[in-house]
Order: C-alpha cells, then sequence, then structure tokens
C-alpha cells in the first residue's frame, strides 16, 4: 500500500524550523502589545453566508477559492481570510460596547484557498493581521500600516516597497465605475468569463484579473484616483501625511484594488520583489461599510491580512539570523541500573527548575552517550556510575572547556539553579 502524503497545497512545519514560527509570533505578540491590539481568536468555521457576504459574491475567493461543504443543515466554509470572521465576533459579542478604537489582532491564522499551489502559492496558508475598529482618522489608517512596517524592521526585512492606492467610497465608486464600463465595454468580447460577468456586477474587480488577457485590456483603463470625491481625497492626502510624518517610504501604486469587496478608500500592499510573483507579503486597506453590511452598526475599520508562510519566505531571503533555539543545558551519561535509576530521578528536579535537561533514552554505552551530549550540543554532561553514585557524588564535565567537577549529588539541582 502506498504512504498517505499530504494535501497538495498544504505544508507541514518540521521541528528544525518552528523555532522561527516561534520567533516571529513572539515578536507580533509584542509589537501587538505595544500598539495596543489584544487578539481576538476566531474559529475556522464559519457561515458559508458570512464570506460571500462579507467578502463579496465577485471576488476570485468567492467565485473560486472557497472549501465549502454541508454539515447538519448548515453551509460551512474554512475561513479564506481573516477579517469576515474578526467582525462578525466584534458583532455578536457586543465588543462595540467597550471604547473605540478597538484594536484586534489575530496569528496564525489558518487560511483555506483552493488555488494552483505554487511556491508562495499554498491552499492552507497562515496569516496575521489586525483590525481597528471605530474611528475614519487617517491616523488609524497610518497606524495599521506602521504596525506592519515597524515589524518588518523589528525581524530584520529591509527590501520591502509600500504600495497605497485609495480605492474611493461607493459615493465615487457610482462615476468611477461608469467611466470603468465606458472604457471597458468595447473589450468585453476579449475578456475571461469571469471578468465578463463582473463587467454589470462590479467592474473594478476586473482591474485585480489575473489572467493575463485581462490584465492587457486594463492598461490603459481609468484609475480611482482620478475620481476621487473631496472626502476621500481628503482622507487620501491625511494618510499620506501621517505616512510621511512617520518617515514611512511608500509608492502611490494606482493599480492596487485589492481582491475583496468590503474596501474603501485606503488600501495598500507590502511587496517584496525578490520572492517570485507571489511579493505581497502584506494586503489591506479600510473597510467603512463591511461592519453594518454584516448587520452592526455603521462603524468604520482598517486593517491588514498578512501572509506568514510569504513573510518566512521573505525572511531567508534577507538572510535573516533566526534566534537559536534552546540547546541541552545539561545531559545525563549514566551507566548501570541504580545510577539510571538516579539519573532520571536528577533530570526531572532540574526540569521542575527550569533547566533544559537530558537523560538517555537510548541505553546508549557511556562513550557514546557523551559523544550524543556533544553532538546535541549539551553545556554539561553530567557522569554517573556506581562508583559515582556509592561516594554521593556526580562528575560534572563542562563540554565548552573539558574541565571537570565533583559535584554532590545533594547539591546538584542547587548548583544547575545558579
Ligand atoms: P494574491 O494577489 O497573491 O492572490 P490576495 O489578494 O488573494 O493575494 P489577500 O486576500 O490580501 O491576498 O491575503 C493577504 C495576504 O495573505 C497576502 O498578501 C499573502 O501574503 C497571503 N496569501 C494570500 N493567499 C495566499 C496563498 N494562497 N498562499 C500563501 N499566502 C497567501
Ligand atoms: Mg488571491
Amino acid at each position: 500500500m502506498s504512504n498517505i502524503q499530504a494535501l497538495k497545497g498544504t505544508k507541514d512545519v518540521l521541528p528544525a524550523e518552528s523555532h522561527k514560527w516561534h520567533y516571529i509570533e513572539n515578536t507580533m505578540r509584542s509589537l501587538c502589545s505595544v500598539f495596543g491590539a489584544r487578539e481576538l481568536r476566531t474559529p475556522i468555521i464559519e457561515h458559508t453566508e458570512l464570506f460571500q457576504r462579507g467578502v463579496g459574491s465577485t471576488t476570485d475567493i468567492v467565485q473560486k477559492e472557497m472549501y465549502t461543504f454541508e454539515k447538519g443543515d448548515y453551509s460551512i466554509t474554512l475561513k479564506p481570510e481573516g477579517t469576515a470572521g474578526m467582525v462578525r465576533a466584534f458583532i455578536e459579542n457586543g465588543l462595540f460596547n467597550d471604547p473605540l478604537p478597538q484594536k484586534l489582532y489575530y496569528l496564525n491564522s489558518p487560511t483555506f484557498r483552493y488555488e494552483n499551489p505554487q511556491a508562495g502559492r499554498l491552499r492552507e496558508h497562515h496569516q496575521f493581521g489586525i483590525e481597528i475598529v471605530g474611528s475614519y482618522a487617517p491616523e488609524t489608517d497610518a497606524e495599521v500600516i506602521l504596525l506592519a512596517l515597524t515589524l518588518f524592521k523589528k525581524l530584520g526585512v529591509h527590501d520591502l516597497m509600500l504600495h497605497i492606492n485609495s480605492i474611493g467610497c461607493p459615493e465615487c465608486r457610482k462615476e468611477y465605475n461608469a467611466a470603468l464600463r465606458e472604457y471597458l465595454k468595447g473589450y468585453i468580447g476579449d475578456m475571461c468569463e469571469t471578468c465578463r460577468s463582473r463587467f454589470e456586477k462590479n467592474p473594478m474587480r476586473i482591474i485585480d484579473c489575473k489572467e493575463e488577457r485581462c490584465k492587457r485590456i486594463v492598461k490603459g483603463a481609468p484609475r480611482t484616483l482620478d475620481y476621487l470625491c473631496e472626502d476621500c481625497r481628503k482622507q487620501f492626502e491625511g494618510v499620506k501625511a501621517c505616512l510621511d510624518a512617520a518617515g514611512a517610504e511608500y509608492v502611490v501604486d494606482p493599480d492596487i484594488v485589492r481582491g475583496l469587496d468590503y474596501y474603501t478608500g485606503t488600501v495598500f500592499e507590502i511587496i517584496s520583489n525578490r520572492i517570485g510573483a507571489q511579493g505581497a507579503v502584506c494586503a489591506g486597506g479600510r473597510y467603512n461599510g463591511l461592519i453594518e453590511e454584516l448587520g452592526g452598526q455603521k462603524i468604520p475599520a482598517v486593517g491588514f491580512g498578512m501572509g506568514m508562510e510569504r513573510l518566512l519566505a521573505v525572511m531567508e531571503n534577507n538572510n535573516v539570523e533566526f534566534p537559536k533555539p534552546p540547546e541541552v543545558t545539561v545531559y545525563f551519561a549514566a551507566m548501570g541500573e541504580a545510577p539510571r535509576m538516579k539519573a532520571f530521578a536528577l533530570t526531572q528536579q532540574l526540569r521542575e527548575k527550569g533547566i533544559f535537561a537530558e537523560f538517555d533514552h537510548m541505553e546508549r554505552s557511556f562513550k557514546a552517550q557523551f559523544k550524543y551530549a556533544n553532538k546535541v550540543g549539551a553545556k554539561y554532561a553530567v557522569a554517573l556510575g556506581d562508583e559515582e553514585l556509592a561516594r554521593g557524588i556526580v562528575r560534572v564535565k563542562c563540554m565548552g572547556d573539558g574541565a571537570e567537577t565533583e559535584v554532590a549529588i545533594d547539591g546538584l539541582a542547587a548548583y544547575f539553579a545558579e
């Protein structure tokens, strides 16, 4: 019988890699806490309708990429992005009763999209994201962006570029959509099928299409920035001013419209041009209509989602040095039944004191145990045989300089606790 393998587009995080994840997770957590954001964990499964209404029925995600199944009386979907679930939880748990703005984050959130697996494009990936809910101020957009930029700085990633744009509010969108349809109408026959159906319902989605023929068509299309209303223009200027004040570099990129329907106003991507075609590590924007759309009050918000696998790829590409995982402090090399039992008990004593101690599980020879201690990078090897046990001592060898000391068994835990 053949072995069962992982599903296409899914990945194991191996023990030799998991400390890298811990490092980025810890950095994210401590950064979120200095930005005043608290974690909100939501389930991996939600009602399918949440994403249909939240992400939008003309988006790639909803049209092509969701993992949806029936169970009981429900249609259920595996989270394809983070924001809809966060907003659902915000409304359902009455978080709007707490003082605004609320800064909410999630990390390591499994995210599922039925896409063609390739470098940087998985069917299950993990996202870090933040949502700041309750404020219209451009400072809020800028703060969300600055959280991401600060994270990259802290993690030693220096070659990413922030691209920002504004796609306007429903007011300016009307005029823009009319201009866009006017431009596109001569090309309808040349578009992909999905875009043809978007022409009436949501022509702006066509700007974001990944098909070559559609990309060619939209090259000369009108851009949202030229159609912003006064309020949206001011907001966008405000965001840029805040980024300037904070010394953040960016480019205004009118091509960014983002693949989800809920965005209004500011949208942005933080892009690497060194990890291949899937270069967007972080993407987000403002969504002033989503909370109301999902049954809540009219409360504005802004946020981003960051692909953690892509972040890791960028870090590796930048040759970032990850902090090394802790190595064994004390390795017990014991020989003979009674000494082994004593060493086993001492291992437990040290561990209770928070010391990384190891004991031989493989019944290796004395010599092989020392060799193993060396291999796993133990700082100390503790030798314990019949003779030592009879004298009530162990011999502690410092693996770095080879120096040996006799230490009383009773005092060993205290010796290492220092
Ligand atoms: P793309 O244009 O690459 O398809 P997207 O617009 O679908 O991206 P978002 O929905 O904004 O992406 O997701 C936020 C972030 O999550 C992306 O910037 C990326 O880092 C990551 N991401 C999205 N889809 C995948 C995937 N299939 N595999 C790995 N990471 C992904
Ligand atoms: Mg996508």
